[in-house]
């Protein structure tokens, strides 16, 4: 039925390889075609910045998909490939050697990019991101290499990498604005349980410091911060986030706000263009508002629901069988030292933190509330709770919170 359509992938990507995937599971019959810029096929992000950055996981454990995988199924996989520009009227994208290819339906997964540290000092050697197994492979040689590294920002990835060089045995330093690492997205307090967790580790934490350059003469020697200090370091990892890849969008004239916007099908505002993962900026039935989401799952499941949603045709003279709209609770895990978390839902703001359990054991409960209702909860060594505080998020209750901290209070009572 389809046999004359193209469907096309930028981002050969963890969104991507999901969307490819699900074409071919769901009957499609049509040509696929992936374009990634990166030499590998896709391949999973999590494990950079943890065991396959300190030599405990190899490569293969890393891709989405065996390497027959796209044979097998008929999907072209062009690696090494840059999508040069988008044409939504012609339904085409060039390619970076001006070759057009056209497409049915495309799928935006073009993911982030690493915030670029705009400093004096930026362009020293020694100066590293990391977002790619590249950059892994390159970190951990530095790692091993440096006499001491200063890790810049405290969130998931300068955390995790902060985790990952003192098991490897480096001296680090973190400097970073916030009063304790992940304070933006955790508090104060759940934040604290981070700082005390590097504290402990011999991490030397410069918190509530700013810095002003990168010095060196040719290469980094450290960093000066605002006070006039200097942290010492020969390699220094910028970890300051990730701006979405939505040049592509930008240059077709597509609405962006934060990235890519689309609807809760995953549908940009140009015709059979689709977007999901890093990039989107998806409108959210059930927090009512948009939200980029940068995190794994939410790049496996978008891929997945976009790829469902581009085999449902439209239009007057075809029967529409509905999209499934994108409603999963944001979601993501991290791990460092010896502290393994989940998070479920979203918080941007809240006005109560709840603890259930002992932070100082780093054994429990948090739960981000506003008006008395769950926003977000995570749950910290303990693994069997997820779908309690999921359940407790969706059912939009208002709870008490001295039973919320109650561990003796079953979590399906609470709702
Ligand atoms: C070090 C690290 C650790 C992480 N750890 C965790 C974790 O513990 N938990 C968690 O939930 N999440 C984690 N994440 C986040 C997670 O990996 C991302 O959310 C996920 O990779 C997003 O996938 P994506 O499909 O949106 O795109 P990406 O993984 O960003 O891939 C997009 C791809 O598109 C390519 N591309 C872009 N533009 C073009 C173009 N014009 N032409 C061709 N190709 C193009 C890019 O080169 C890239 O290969 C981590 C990320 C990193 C970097």
């Amino acid at each position: 039925m389809a046999l004359d359509q193209t469907f096309v992938i930028v981002g050969a990507s963890l969104a991507g390889a999901k969307a490819a995937e699900v074409l071919r599971t769901e009957g499609f019959d049509g040509r696929v075609v992936v374009i990634g810029e990166e030499s590998e096929r896709p391949y999973e992000r999590p494990m950079l910045s943890k065991e396959y950055l300190r030599g405990e996981k190899p490569a293969a454990k890393l891709y989405v998909h065996d390497e027959g995988f796209y044979a097998d199924n008929d999907i072209e996989l062009l690696t090494g490939t840059t999508v040069t520009s988008l044409d939504p009227a012609a339904h085409e994208v060039t390619l970076q050697d001006g070759s057009r290819m056209p497409y049915s339906r495309l799928l935006l997964s073009t993911g982030a990019a690493p915030r670029r540290l705009a400093l004096p000092g930026s362009d020293l050697t020694g100066v590293r991101y990391l977002r790619r197994m590249g950059d892994s492979d390159a970190l951990r040689a530095a790692i091993t290499a440096a006499s001491r590294v200063v890790v810049i920002g405290a969130g998931w990835i300068g955390s995790e990498v902060a985790a990952s060089a003192r098991l490897l045995g480096a001296e680090v330093a973190v400097v970073a604005p916030g009063a304790v690492p992940l304070e933006r997205v955790l508090g104060a307090e759940v934040g604290g349980v981070y700082r005390e967790l590097h504290a402990e580790h011999g991490v030397d934490l410069h918190l509530s410091t700013h810095i002003e350059a990168v010095v060196g003469n040719g290469a980094a020697e450290g960093v000066r911060t605002t006070d006039g200090s200097v942290i010492e370091g020969d390699l220094v990892i910028v970890g300051i986030g990730v701006s979405p890849r939505d040049e592509l969008a930008a240059g077709a004239g597509l609405t962006l706000e934060n990235g890519i916007v689309v609807d809760e099908f995953l549908r940009t505002s140009a015709p059979d263009v689709f977007a999901a993962g890093d990039v989107a900026a998806a409108w959210n039935p059930m927090f009512n508002r948009r939200i980029r989401v940068e995190h794994w799952a939410n790049a496996l499941n978008q891929g997945q629901t976009a790829g469902h949603n581009m085999l449902t045709p439209e239009g007057p003279d075809r029967p529409v069988p509905p999209m499934t709209a994108y409603t999963k609770l944001p979601y993501f895990y991290s791990d460092q030292y010896d502290l393994g978390m989940e998070y479920n839902g979203y918080a941007a703001e809240w006005d109560r933190v709840v603890i259930r359990g002992d932070t100082s054991r780093r054994q429990f409960l948090a739960f981000w509330l506003k008006d008395g209702r769950v926003l977000a909860g995570m749950n910290a060594n303990i693994w069997d709770q997820g779908d309690g505080i999921k359940a407790l998020i969706r059912g939009g209750a208002t709870v008490e919170a001295a039973r919320l901290a109650d561990p003796s209070v079953p979590l399906a009572d609470l709702g």
